[in-house]
């Protein structure tokens, strides 16, 4: 099954070239589906493989044509008129033998169709793990010239060009993956099968342990330095481009800033995301992480632009989630008391703390005694200030603070350049 080469000249028959027919037609066909190659193109990349030496194609060539009326072309062989479709090369697909030895499942498949990314991002994601990509070292493998000089990689030039390497042990891999939104130190993957690194980022919670919350943006940084580091080769190889880490970082982080933006963009309008406070107005949000010996209380200031004014945290020796919520509100309560801000609107993701400070009945718990009294006396005396429940996913930033105070021990007033930009960048409008 694959491409050959119909010669004129040749008893006007095949001349079969069936080389590299599974990756090939698996490239082929997905290309075609989204029309991003066109056939010129395709024939371009066939004739990049030397499939004769010099002298059998001057005796081809010189040959007479025995069939005068026909050109020599290229032809799809499994397609009685030679011609390639995407029905014919998804039936011949489906005839492959399983491949069992392959990490993923269907199910895995699946997930890695319904990631909340650009379509563009999972195609390429697909074409991973797959192990898809035309690399240099795996077209010389095929051809059989794994020693030549030109199937080693194009970014550092020490090893066969591979997705394994290119990826996951190329030193400008390893900065780009370093200098990422999500920074991660990609040397622990170094003998990783490719596919089994892209199963783990669409299992990230597991594999790596972030945060079930932050997953899909991790994935979506994942798959950007992925998508990168695949363009800087195909820029250096075709357009002679430079090479530096640091501008892929720079393009990869802007490409997750756009790409973030659009899905807040949605967010919002679903009213799934937080929102700025009307102008002349400030919020303040308020979250807690429990640990198995201590809790961490944030708070979170912000302006009507959205603006950070204060971040704050604090650790508590409780690790009763609602207690630490209420210690969060008094925290929160004290820090703006001395404020000249004329309007607050305190919001956390506890019911029932706000219940508890709105209604004067029932009263949380003997341990609450001495914060409720004080937080109500607050909201009692400065009518404009306000207190109301919002759903988790609109206090993101209160609560990764949270989760990374606890992780890396901070506490106190913080300054903002001190924290990992998917923390502070998680609300960004
Ligand atoms: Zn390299």
């Amino acid at each position: 099954m694959g491409v050959a080469f119909r010669f004129g000249r040749i008893h006007g028959c095949l001349g079969i070239l069936t080389f590299v027919p599974k990756w090939l037609m698996l490239l082929c066909l997905c290309l075609r589906l989204l029309l991003l190659m066109s056939c010129s193109i395709l024939r371009l990349m066939i004739g990049m493989v030397a499939i004769f030496d010099a002298p059998s194609v001057v005796a081809i060539f010189s040959s007479p044509k025995l069939c005068p009326s026909r050109e020599d072309q290229w032809i799809w062989a499994d397609d009685l008129k030679g011609m390639f479709s995407v029905a014919g090369a998804y039936r011949g697909i489906k005839q492959w033998p399983v491949n069992t030895q392959h990490p993923f499942r269907p199910k895995d498949w699946s997930r890695l169709w319904k990631l909340c990314i650009q379509d563009r991002l999972k195609l390429h994601l697909w074409k991973c793990a797959q192990n898809a990509l035309p690399m240099r070292g795996v077209v010389a493998h095929i051809v059989n010239s794994d020693s030549d000089q030109q199937c080693l990689c194009s970014l550092c030039g020490l090893e066969a060009e591979s997705a394994e390497h290119l990826f996951l042990r190329c030193q400008v891999a390893r900065v780009v993956w370093h200098g990422s939104f999500w920074p991660l130190l990609i040397e622990r993957f170094v003998d990783s099968n490719i596919a089994e690194f892209i199963l783990g980022l669409l299992y990230a919670s597991r594999t790596f342990g972030i945060p079930k919350v932050d997953c899909r943006n991790f994935t979506l940084a994942a798959a950007l330095v992925l998508d990168s580091l695949w363009y800087l080769c195909n820029d250096v190889i075709h357009n002679k481009a430079t090479i530096d880490p640091f501008v892929v970082i720079q393009t990869t982080r802007r490409g997750y800033l756009e790409h973030s933006l659009a899905w807040n963009a949605v967010e919002v309008a679903s009213g799934l995301f937080w929102r700025p406070s009307p102008v002349g107005s400030w919020k303040c949000n308020v979250d807690v992480a429990v640990r198995s010996s201590h809790s961490v209380l944030t708070v979170v200031v912000r302006d009507s632009e959205g603006s950070l004014c204060s971040l704050y945290t604090e650790r508590l020796t409780s690790q009763d989630p609602l207690v630490g919520e209420m210690a969060a509100l008094w925290a929160a309560v004290r820090l703006v008391e001395d404020k000249s801000w004329p309007q607050i609107i305190f919001e956390s993701d506890c019911l029932s703390v706000v219940q508890d400070v709105l209604h004067e009945s029932p009263v949380a718990g003997w341990q609450m005694e001495d914060w409720l009294p004080g937080i109500r006396r607050f909201f009692s005396m400065h009518a404009p200030h306000s207190l109301c429940w919002i759903p988790r996913r609109q206090n993101k930033l209160a609560h990764r603070l949270a989760k990374w105070a606890a992780s890396a021990v901070v506490y106190g007033f913080i300054s903002l350049s001190a924290i990992p930009a998917h923390v502070f960048c998680c609300d960004c409008l």
